[in-house]
C-alpha cells in the first residue's frame, strides 16, 4: 500500500503559483494545507486512501434518498433550473443541459420533467447503468471520454464534484469547451471559509475522507472565483447557506439541539455574509 501524497497537492489546484502552508486543521491523515493566495484547503490523504473511499459511490444502495429528502432535492433542483433558464434568457425546451457526476440522475430527471433537454455523465459504472435502466439519458465514464463537439450545450452542472478532484482545472476547461459562449455552469461544493469551519474546525464531517468519501480539496468563494477565471468563466453570483456547530453524536442531544437552534438563527446572517457552509456558484462561459 502506497503512502504517497496525492500527486497534484504539491501546488494549488486552482492554478495559483503561491506556496501551500500548513494549517491548524488536523485530520487523521495529517494537517490540511492552505494556498496562501486563494485559501484553498488540501487534504494530506494518500492516493490509495482516496481511491478506497471513492468505492462507496458505486455501491448498489448509494444515494437512494428517503421520500422527504427526495422532495427537498426536487425543490432545490427547481430553483437551480429556474435560475439557469433566467440567466440564459431561454425557455427550458431550448436549453440543452448536462449534469456531470450525475450519480443516479435525479437532477437529470428533474430537468427533463421541467422541459429541459437534459442528460448526464457518471463515472461509477453500476450507478450510471441504474440511471439508464430507469429511462434517463445518462452516459458512463468521465466527461472527457464522451467527446462532445464544441459548444454542444447551453448549461452544465457540477454538484458536489469539485471537492473530489485532484485537478479541477482540466475538467472546467472541458466544460467551457462544450458550452456555447454565454453558457452557464453551476457548481455546488462546501465552503471552507464558513462560520461552520470557524466554529468546528477539523471536526466538520465534510473534511473527513472516511465520512464524505473522497473529499480532498476544499473551496471558498475566493478560490472558486479564481478557478472560474483560470478556466475562462466569469462569476454571475455565489451564494452560501447553512451553519452548524456540532455533528450528530458528537455531543449530548440537548447540546446538539441547542446548537441546531442557534444555527437556524444564523442561517440568514450567514447567507448575507457569504459564510454558510453550502456554496453554490453560477458561472458564465466567456
Ligand atoms: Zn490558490
Amino acid at each position: 500500500m502506497t503512502t504517497a501524497l496525492i500527486p497534484y497537492i504539491a501546488s494549488c489546484p486552482v492554478g495559483c503559483s503561491t506556496a501551500l502552508v500548513a494549517t491548524e486543521l488536523q485530520l487523521p491523515e495529517g494537517a490540511l494545507r492552505r494556498c496562501a493566495a486563494c485559501g484553498q484547503l488540501l487534504s494530506a490523504a494518500s492516493e490509495s486512501r482516496y481511491w478506497e473511499t471513492m468505492v462507496s459511490f458505486n455501491a448498489p444502495d448509494f444515494n437512494q434518498p428517503a421520500p422527504r429528502e427526495l422532495e427537498r432535492r426536487r425543490k432545490v433542483a427547481g430553483r437551480r433550473l429556474q435560475t439557469t433558464a433566467r440567466l440564459l434568457g431561454k425557455p427550458p425546451a431550448e436549453i440543452r443541459l448536462i449534469d456531470i457526476g450525475c450519480s443516479r440522475g435525479q437532477f437529470v430527471e428533474f430537468a427533463t420533467r421541467a422541459g429541459f433537454a437534459a442528460e448526464g455523465v457518471e463515472p461509477a459504472p453500476d450507478i450510471a447503468a441504474a440511471a439508464r435502466a430507469s429511462g434517463l439519458n445518462v452516459h458512463s465514464g468521465l466527461l472527457q471520454e464522451q467527446h462532445y463537439v464544441d459548444a454542444a450545450f447551453d448549461a452544465a452542472s457540477l454538484f458536489e464534484v469539485v471537492e473530489h478532484l485532484r485537478e479541477p482545472l482540466p475538467l472546467l476547461r472541458e466544460c467551457r469547451r462544450i458550452l456555447k459562449p454565454g453558457g452557464t455552469l453551476i457548481i455546488s461544493t462546501g465552503n471552507a471559509a464558513s462560520w461552520t469551519v470557524g466554529a468546528m474546525g477539523a471536526r466538520w464531517d465534510y473534511f473527513h475522507i472516511e465520512k464524505d468519501g473522497g473529499h480532498i480539496s476544499f473551496f471558498n468563494p475566493q478560490s472558486i472565483t479564481a478557478l472560474a477565471h483560470n478556466a475562462g468563466f466569469g462569476v454571475e453570483h455565489i451564494e452560501t447557506s447553512r451553519v452548524k456547530f456540532h455533528e450528530k453524536g458528537e455531543v449530548s442531544s440537548a447540546l446538539y439541539t441547542a446548537g441546531k437552534i442557534a444555527a437556524e438563527l444564523l442561517n440568514l446572517p450567514a447567507q448575507l455574509a457569504g459564510r454558510g457552509h453550502d456554496m453554490l456558484a453560477y458561472l458564465r462561459r466567456r
